[in-house]
């Protein structure tokens, strides 16, 4: 298992741990796929979105694969479907999202697939539980360490779940 990559679990819509950890159980279940580390469950306010819009809950997790980046898109995608996932490219609420963020230090910029996520610099509900799991990430675009682009007021807007959340996170 050559491979080590970084993917993003995301809910805000049902029984959002429900969600997540039904996705976790199918993805650890992928053939060629070694589960190495989990992240907290983190809660955030839904951004971009919709006003009113339910908040997220994400989970960020590190496997070693056999897969390539493509084929593990296509097994999470299958994930997403067999987990209520409709509405795929819109800014809507969602059962489940499994995003990749990161594989090795590929680059890729295909129309299926981005890797590194394009986003993920500009969440912190994916980076900070991304540097959960490994502190010393570094961007392989930029060179610079993930936890580098994250402030005090992002620790602020993206808890851990465990910390009793006020009402509407
Ligand atoms: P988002 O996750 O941005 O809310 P979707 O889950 O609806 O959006 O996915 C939209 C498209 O993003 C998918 O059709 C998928 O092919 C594409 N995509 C590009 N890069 C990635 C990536 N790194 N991880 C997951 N999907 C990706
Ligand atoms: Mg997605």
């Amino acid at each position: 298992m050559t491979n080590t990559a970084y993917i993003l679990l995301g809910s805000n819509l049902g029984d959002r741990n429900k969600y997540l950890s039904s996705a976790m159980a199918m993805i650890k279940k992928i053939p060629g796929l070694k589960h190495c580390g989990s992240s907290s469950v983190y809660s955030s306010k839904a951004e971009q979105m919709a006003c009113g819009t339910p908040s997220f809950l994400n989970q960020a997790i590190k496997i070693n694969t056999e897969l390539s980046s493509f084929e593990l898109l296509t097994a999470l995608e299958k994930i997403e479907k067999a987990l209520d996932r409709t509405d795929k490219g819109k800014q809507l609420s969602r059962t489940i999202d499994l995003d990749i963020l990161l594989y090795d230090t590929e680059i890729i910029n295909a129309e299926r697939l981005t890797i590194p996520h394009p986003e993920l610099l500009n969440r912190a509900f994916a980076l900070i539980p991304l540097i959960e799991i490994d502190p010393r990430l570094v961007h392989p675009l930029t060179n610079k360490r993930l936890k580098d682009y994250l402030n005090d007021e992002d620790f602020k807007l993206v808890r851990q779940k465990e910390e009793n959340a006020p009402a509407g996170y």
